[in-house]
């Protein structure tokens, strides 16, 4: 299915007309307000529903505001028609509303490299989830040894902990690292300094849309239809600083720094082909998390280190199908209390490991602990992240003759504040 737009034609390109992701976008001065993706061109939603072209059936200007959340609490019926409508116009031989009027593609079609993206929406709230098994095995090795790896609960349950929706920042923020008390093994007592294990974690993010009321658990098929769409995710984590507090209570500061996400959130429906099976299960789960349906994706995601001034280079390679519990199982599990969700809570899936070590998803694991640095491919070697060092993570899924990318999700790590 071409477009008109022949820049999303083209072999690789992120954006074809098959994948319309959703953000936030400005251009010098002007308010942010959102927008979709065409090959090269940002898309204009707030113009294109002004000149009455795009509806999603909200009251007033829906696209016409700096985050995503009026629409995403429209629901499925909304998302469904603004991306059939959305298609129409961009295809080759769509509706010509928009491919015919010069002055209005003047005024919709933006250069990407023209514009700043802002946050997508507004996080409601941040939980991050633990739920790539191999991640987990890797992890519990290194502290408790293969045979007790996994948590008692791990095969049972969704493990996960309530973070920080005020430092969920976009792709491009910069951040210092972190100070913290920190407690060597051997050490009789804390002290306060900057972070020595920074490490990133490559997740992916399920964006809820709309909400679930107080008091009343949803199903995983219904979680599923509450999802608006994913992102990439990048969890920054303080492994001293964690290793210190997180008894018994779970992570606290460690997590609560930075954690940075996609520009473009992918909506649900343009991953639809990519549903992926639900992994085998060693042990079955209770009747509220069972669920058959392949929920999960195929997704390729990948991570890269670029020193300050350097080089990129590559670290892992790993696929969002690993996933042991799919984002509509975490949704369900998160709801099971009675707790509501909200338009704009997001939910980190957990550090996306593989099986083999080139396709791991933190330098904890790559650097095993920090016992055996990484070598980069373009130079150098990494324990743990080095203050100048630049992460990225990118994704994307191979359709038919179609490519659908995340973008990016970078974020570089700046010296520490002095210790007081
Ligand atoms: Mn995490």
């Amino acid at each position: 299915m071409p477009s008109w737009i022949d820049s999303a034609n083209e072999a690789g390109c992120d954006f074809p007309v098959q994948n319309l992701p959703f953000g936030v976008f400005s251009e010098g001065s002007e308010q942010p307000r959102c927008c979709s993706a065409i090959g090269n061109r940002v898309i204009d939603l707030a113009a294109l529903e002004e000149a009455g072209v795009l509806d999603a059936g909200g009251d007033g200007a829906v696209f016409g505001q700096p985050s995503l959340n009026a629409f995403m609490a429209l629901g499925p019926k909304s998302w469904a028609s603004v991306r059939a409508r959305l298609t129409s116009v961009l295809r080759k031989d769509g509706d010509p509303a928009l491919r015919e009027s010069v002055a209005l593609k003047g005024k919709t079609l933006v250069p990407m490299d023209q514009v700043q993206m802002h946050m997508p929406f507004q996080v409601a709230d941040y939980t991050d989830f633990y739920s790539a098994k191999q991640h987990a095995f890797n992890v519990g090795t290194m502290f408790r040894g293969p045979e007790n790896a996994l948590p008692l609960n791990y095969l049972h349950i969704p493990i996960g902990y309530n973070g920080r929706a005020s430092s969920v920042v976009v792709s491009g923020t910069e951040f210092r690292r972190p100070l913290g008390q920190l407690k060597a093994p051997d050490a009789d007592a804390p002290r306060f300094g900057p972070c020595e294990r920074l490490d990133f974690e490559l997740e992916m993010g399920a964006v809820v849309g709309t909400p679930s009321t107080f008091g009343e658990p949803v199903s995983v098929a219904e979680a599923d239809e509450m999802i608006f769409g994913y992102v990439l995710l990048n969890d920054w984590s303080a492994r001293d600083i964690q290793a210190w507090e997180y008894v018994p209570l779970g992570p606290f500061q460690a997590k609560a720094t930075a954690t940075t996400i996609s520009p473009w959130v992918v909506a649900k429906a343009a991953l639809e082909p990519f549903r992926a099976p639900a992994p085998e299960r060693e042990k079955p789960l209770l009747p509220y998390l069972d669920d058959p349906a392949p929920r999960n994706y195929s997704i390729t995601l990948e991570t890269a280190l670029q020193p300050e001034g350097q080089a990129e280079s590559r670290l892992s390679q790993t696929n969002a199908k690993y996933l042991y519990y799919s984002a509509a199982q975490q949704l369900a599990h998160h709801t099971s209390s009675g707790c509501p969700m909200r338009t704009g809570d997001l939910l980190g899936s957990g550090t996306i490991s593989g099986p083999d070590k080139a396709q791991w998803g933190s330098l904890l694991e790559l650097s095993w602990g920090g016992k055996e640095p990484f070598a980069l491919a373009k130079g150098g070697e990494r324990s743990f992240l080095e203050d100048g060092d630049t992460l990225t993570l990118r994704g994307w899924c191979e359709g038919d003759g179609y490519h659908i990318g995340f973008g990016e999700c970078a974020g570089k790590v700046l010296a520490a504040l002095n210790a007081k």
